[in-house]
């Protein structure tokens, strides 16, 4: 057990109280910098009693290997965890910023898409070194846009490792810290359908699903567990959640490919699909890495899309890139040889 993976009535019961706990927790998550080891001892707490905690529970095995900015203020992590790199992002927008975890290192998924894909699974992480990516880059967030948002959309595929996944969004909203608020949280799928649904019937947050194509023979070519699990049973899964708890909305994402899955049939065939869904689309047009092959449409594309999508009154955003100068965009996370310093 790791200090960050504590939940916070076991932190209480190793320091023998609630308010040494939430103590601890403050040091933690407003501490500043999250050291490489816990201390010898921190406000508040006794050091006897923090010694059991000190003993018991130590920090995951971390370092950061890597911090790189970019010049929109997005800024990439990459952390040793006890040898496995993984990438965290933190972006800052407009007062607040959002925090990117990765939930495995690599990914057990092989989308045709994504860089991470390129890896193979490394591991899955616990949720201690889930909550550690959290601390450090809220430690690192500019003072004017502290981390209101939690997005699982790093490297891994979340139903993957649902377990550490579903422990660490219960620990981002334990009160009084992190606290967040459930509706800050969204946990992304590449479409793994069986955690899809016990993340719906279990898990607290939001659940993002990268549909990515409007036909399955589209998606099976990007997303090769579409064979298993196609597109009508990942929206199906969707609408019935939908039926148990009405006002629940379902975000979907969509990346963006020229030539592929952006054209007039594409709107209408997602306009289709979507039909009585509460869903609010985030397009993302397609981020490149180094052998994808593969690019974003041109943006008045990407505009016309949103348009289509608008007119049939389908809710969308478009997530034009950050942090692409650095490679810390959605797909882009696959360590140093993956940077696409070549990027044209
Ligand atoms: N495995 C999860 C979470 C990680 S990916 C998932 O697939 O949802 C987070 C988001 O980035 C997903 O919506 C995915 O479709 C998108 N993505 C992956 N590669 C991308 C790329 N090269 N360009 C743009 N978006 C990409």
């Amino acid at each position: 057990m790791s200090f960050t993976g504590l939940s916070f009535d076991q932190l209480a019961a190793l320091l023998g109280s609630r308010t040494r706990a939430s103590a601890a927790r403050r040091w933690l998550y407003r501490g500043g910098a999250v050291p490489s080891e816990l201390p010898a001892r921190i406000p508040g707490v006794k050091p006897a009693a923090w010694e059991a905690v000190r003993s018991a529970a130590p920090l995951p095995a971390w370092r950061l290997a890597r911090r790189e900015v970019a010049a929109d203020g997005t800024v990439k992590y990459a952390l040793d965890l006890a040898g496995a790199t993984v990438e965290t992002v933190l972006i800052p927008i407009r007062g607040r910023s959002t925090v990117c975890v990765s939930s495995q290192a690599g990914c057990s998924r092989a989308c045709a898409f994504c860089a991470t894909a390129t890896l193979g699974l490394l591991r899955p992480l616990d949720a201690g070194e889930i909550l550690l990516q959290y601390a450090v880059a809220a430690a690192d967030a500019p003072a004017g846009s502290p981390v209101r948002n939690v997005v699982f959309m790093g490297m891994g595929e979340p139903m993957d490792n649902l377990d550490a996944v579903l422990e660490a969004v219960d620990r981002l909203l334990e009160a009084p810290w992190p606290g967040l608020s459930a509706a800050h949280v969204t946990v992304s799928t590449s479409g793994v359908l069986p955690g899809m649904k016990r993340f719906l019937r279990e898990g607290r947050g939001h659940l993002a699903l990268s549909l990515n194509a409007t036909t399955d023979a589209q998606r099976r070519r990007m997303i090769p567990h579409n064979r298993t699990w196609p597109i009508a049973a990942l929206l199906g899964a969707l609408r019935e959640d939908q039926a148990l708890h009405p006002g629940r909305r379902s975000f979907i994402e969509y990346v963006l490919w020229d030539g592929v899955n952006d054209t007039d049939a594409d709107v209408a065939r997602l306009v289709a699909l979507l039909e009585g869904l509460d869903a609010q689309v985030n397009l993302i047009p397609h981020n490149v890495f180094p052998a994808s092959g593969l690019r974003p449409p041109p943006d008045d594309v990407v505009r016309q899309f949103q348009k289509g999508l608008a007119r049939s009154g389908v809710r969308s955003i478009v997530r034009w890139p950050r942090g692409r100068d650095i490679a810390a965009a959605c797909g882009q996370l696959a360590g140093r040889a993956e940077s696409p310093s070549a990027e044209a």
